[in-house]
């Protein structure tokens, strides 16, 4: 496959893989025992990891991918040009509605968001085209959204 396949460069997609693997280890998932890791690139090339966090109120609990762009956010970093997820399932598990609005917030219609399967590395070893990571976006995981730039749009009142 050549590098022309990717909108993510190869080596920063590497990097950011790695990095929701890495995430996934720190996930606190008693309850669910659902372990998720993400990694958000920003524009200057920094990673930031978010894992699951659940809470015994289970309201509480908050999803990995919105761990990362919370942690990204407050501390300034908004602009982003790429999303991995993983979980410990061997196929590509795909953001919760929840997380997709707070993905529709700050990040482009056609961001790369890579879905990660739990075995991506004995994959690219078996020869599977880009270990079976399934490469998605904002614009098709949440179709017709509503998004920040509808609240500035002209009102009749
Ligand atoms: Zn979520």
């Amino acid at each position: 496959m050549s590098t022309s396949t990717f909108s993510i460069e190869l080596t920063d997609r590497d990097r950011l893989i790695k990095a929701a693997f890495q995430a996934k280890e720190f996930a606190y998932s008693r309850y669910s025992n659902f372990r998720v890791g993400a990694a958000l690139l920003t524009t200057t090339g920094e990673i930031i990891k978010g894992a699951n966090i659940e809470n015994a109120s289970y309201g509480g609990t908050i999803c990995a991918e919105r761990t990362a762009f919370v942690k990204a956010v407050s501390e300034g970093k908004r602009s982003f040009t790429g999303l991995a997820v993983v979980t410990d399932v061997k196929s590509a598990i795909s953001p919760c509605g929840m997380c997709r609005q707070v993905i529709r917030e700050f990040c482009s219609q056609a961001m790369p968001i890579l879905l990660v399967p739990a075995d991506y590395e004995q994959r690219l070893a078996e020869g599977v085209p880009d270990g079976g990571v399934k490469e998605t976006c904002i614009g098709e995981l949440l179709p017709d959204s509503f998004g920040p730039e509808d609240l500035d749009r002209p009102r009749t009142q």
